[in-house]
């Protein structure tokens, strides 16, 4: 891409970052439920960016933060991709672009809503179009799988996270998919011992050749 074209993409990118950061779908025009907080959008995009990271949505630490992954689940997925927080936050390195933007709220047992429906019909197209130098994306659990896979996603997270080898190997940018970081998903990673063994190391050697462009 010539020089230009990278500073249009920049600019566009740019503005449609704007517009999402004033976005109030969720308040003022919901599907469902009213959003019960005003919304704060979390991402981290960079039209240079050559890593994705796809999740589902920001929690409570994320929302109050207005930095993606600054809790917990953040510091084990930054030990699966082997990336330091200063390589994981180079926004020119790495995209961070969760299928719902602003924090969903809570259910009634306290859990995580899911990523809000009105997102990503509204938002999530035209952000992978400004993301051209992608060379491979973490598809981080289910909602991002569903929208990124199509035809590739099974019916499962454990079968399609099983599939990482056919499905890296189908998709360009390469799409990984991975479970949640999340200390629920513990039990998960005990009975699945190839997720450590076999698709880990994989993970970090693509990675590691997408943070230095070689
Ligand atoms: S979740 Fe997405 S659609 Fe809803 S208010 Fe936030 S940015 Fe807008």
């Amino acid at each position: 891409m010539a020089k230009g074209q990278a500073r249009s993409g920049g600019e566009a990118l740019s503005k449609l970052v704007r517009d999402i950061k004033n976005c109030r779908l969720c308040v003022d025009t919901p599907t469902g439920p009213v959003l019960p907080h005003e919304p704060r959008p979390v991402l981290q995009v960079n039209a240079m960016a050559r890593i994705g990271v796809f999740g589902q949505a920001p929690g409570l630490k994320v929302h109050h933060s207005g930095r993606p992954f600054t809790d917990p689940s953040g510091v084990r997925l930054r030990a699966w991709m082997g990336v330091s927080e200063e390589e994981f936050y180079d926004s020119t390195r790495v995209a961070i672009v969760p299928m719902g933007f602003c924090f969903p709220g809570y259910n009634a047992k306290g859990a995580d809503l899911p990523p809000r429906k009105e997102c990503a019909p509204q938002w999530r197209q035209r952000v992978m179009d400004n993301l051209p130098k992608l060379e491979v994306a973490l598809l981080v659990g289910r909602y991002a799988q569903a929208w990124h896979l199509g035809q590739l996603d099974r019916a499962t997270l454990t079968e399609t996270v099983k599939t990482w080898r056919e499905v890296i190997s189908q998709t360009s940018p390469k799409l990984f998919p991975l479970p949640h970081p999340s200390w629920r998903n513990n039990a998960w990673i005990k009975t699945n011992p190839w997720f450590e063994a076999d698709l880990l190391p994989e993970l970090r050697a693509l990675v590691r050749q997408g943070l230095c462009g070689c």
